[in-house]
């Protein structure tokens, strides 16, 4: 069993007496919104955050690095799992990694990238816990081929609020394994896991870029491209009366396909990232117009015909860099709209997009993604068709509405929203979407009996309360 380089692998303070860090603070999800005062304790070893819920009077929040969109992560009383970041070991014989709930996925490839190992799901940013991918069950760009990232956990440790660890896996405690995974950190406190990575033989992808004319042609690439293990993704104008789009189909580069001056660097763990801006104007500088222009400019940018061999984190994680994105929103920030449908939904894609122009609500950013195989986790999200992520600003007056709305659209249609994005869905659309949400709620009341777990987004959805 190799451990990590030391150089590499944040601190863990593992002392008794040492106390967690603690402090009264403002915090948001990603989208900015919600923005909520919060007693936050960031606390550096499991008996610190032992000692963080026996002690709490009210319900707890875990949080990760905070970059769901929505007020998933967000309570009265939040504990920081960052701290709690050191990467346990790692097997390059076997590509098993342990690791802290804290440790961030772009810390694990700094580890096991140089020896030849990914993980087999990587979602749109890399600056996302160990934590918080289990508990979300995050999917990436290649879900048909590999899941989403519960698939490839073999083990976790849960620290319960009786502040007791469960060692739980697919094969031992499966229900709890699957209530967890995907809980969104309602069941306990995930504090490791242990994942099987796969094999790289670079860390670069032959990128294909398409363009389409319409959102049909979009899926039909998508589709094709469906028959070799790839990453799929699609950008659509959403301002365009045919819902235009581009299409990026990338598969896994072998040596040969580099060209020399990057033979060298074949196994790096980080390519090249969007460049921050600081700072906006106070309303943002996301509107109709902006929207329009923009999307007619990359629309028109010139497609190469041959493939580019790109780093898989500048093709997979385009907006790591770009911590700007939710400010370009205005102060009120952004709300992301994302569901999926299945199969048999598909022509409600349309439907949905149509119906925003209708409304003058055009979403800034229109991301098309392929599900394969539903998600083991009770609540996971993932199911069998597609997925839409739509990125609005949060000012907009009629918004509410028109997502009330097409709630109901998209349940109609079998669909769900993701709720690692939302902050806005009523309780009453959860069974709709979700329809173990019953066993869901069963195991965890199980699990956490005394309600100690807890966010802003349990409550708004009536989470933990079994019907009676
Ligand atoms: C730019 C960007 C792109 C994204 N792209 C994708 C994508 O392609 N696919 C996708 O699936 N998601 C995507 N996301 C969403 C993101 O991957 C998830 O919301 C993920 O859960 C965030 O992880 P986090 O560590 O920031 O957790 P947080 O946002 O802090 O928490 C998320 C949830 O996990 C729980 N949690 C966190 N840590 C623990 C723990 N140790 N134990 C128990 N529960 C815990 C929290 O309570 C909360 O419910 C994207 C987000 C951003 C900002």
């Amino acid at each position: 069993m190799k451990t990590p380089n030391p150089q590499s692998s944040p601190v863990r303070c593992d002392s008794h007496n040492e106390l967690a860090s603690t402090h009264e603070r403002t915090i948001t999800g990603w989208g900015r919104t919600t923005p909520t005062r919060a007693h936050l304790d960031r606390p550096t070893s499991a008996h610190q955050i032992q000692d963080l819920i026996s002690t709490s009077r009210g319900p707890v929040t875990v949080r990760g690095a905070g970059r769901s969109y929505g007020d998933a992560a967000i309570g009265h009383h939040t504990i920081d799992l960052t701290g709690y970041a050191t990467i346990r070991s790692f097997d390059p014989g076997t590509g098993v990694l342990v690791s802290d709930a804290g440790a961030t996925l772009q810390a694990l490839h700094q580890v096991s990238i140089p020896e030849g190992w990914a993980l087999p799901v990587l979602p749109g940013t890399s600056h996302i816990t160990v934590g918080g991918a289990i508990a979300s069950d995050v999917h990436g760009k290649n879900h048909p081929h590999q899941g989403s990232f519960g698939d490839h956990v073999l083990q976790l440790e849960l620290m319960l609020a009786s502040g007791d660890i469960l060692r739980l896996s697919p094969d031992a405690h499966p229900e709890d394994f699957w209530a967890t995974v995907g809980g969104m950190g309602l069941t306990g406190v995930i504090v490791s896991a242990t994942l099987q990575l796969q094999r790289v033989e670079t860390s670069y992808l032959r990128v294909v870029r398409r363009k389409a004319r319409s959102l049909e042609e979009s899926m039909d690439i998508i589709t094709a491209s469906a028959q070799t293990p790839s990453h799929a993704v699609a950008w659509i104008d959403a301002a365009h009366h045919q819902l235009r789009g581009l299409v990026d189909v990338s598969t896994p580069a072998t040596s040969e396909m580099l060209p020399a001056g990057r033979k060298g660097e074949q196994l790096a763990p980080h390519g090249t990232t969007m460049r921050t801006i600081h700072s906006f104007p106070g309303p943002g500088i996301v509107n109709h117009r902006s929207v329009a222009a923009a999307n007619a400019m990359r629309w028109n940018l010139p497609v190469s015909a041959s493939a580019k061999m790109v780093h898989f984190t500048t093709a997979l994680n385009p907006l790591d860099g770009a911590d700007f994105w939710p400010a370009a929103f205005g102060k009120q920030g952004l709300i992301q709209y994302q569901f999926s449908v299945p199969t048999s939904g598909t022509k409600t894609l349309r439907h949905i997009l149509e119906n925003l122009q209708r409304a003058g609500e055009v979403p800034a950013l229109a991301v098309l993604k392929p599900f394969g195989a539903s998600g083991k986790g009770l609540l996971s999200f993932p199911q069998p068709g597609w997925t839409l992520a739509l990125d609005f600003p949060a000012r907009s007056p009629g918004l509410a509405t028109v997502l009330s709305h097409l709630d109901t659209v998209v349940a109609n249609a079998g669909g769900r929203v993701y709720l690692s994005k939302d902050s806005r869905l009523s309780a009453r659309m959860l069974p709709l979407m979700y329809p173990q949400l019953l066993r869901w709620q069963e195991a965890r009341s199980r699990l956490d009996p005394t309600q100690k777990m807890g966010s802003l987004l349990s409550q708004r959805l009536n989470l933990l309360e079994l019907p009676s």
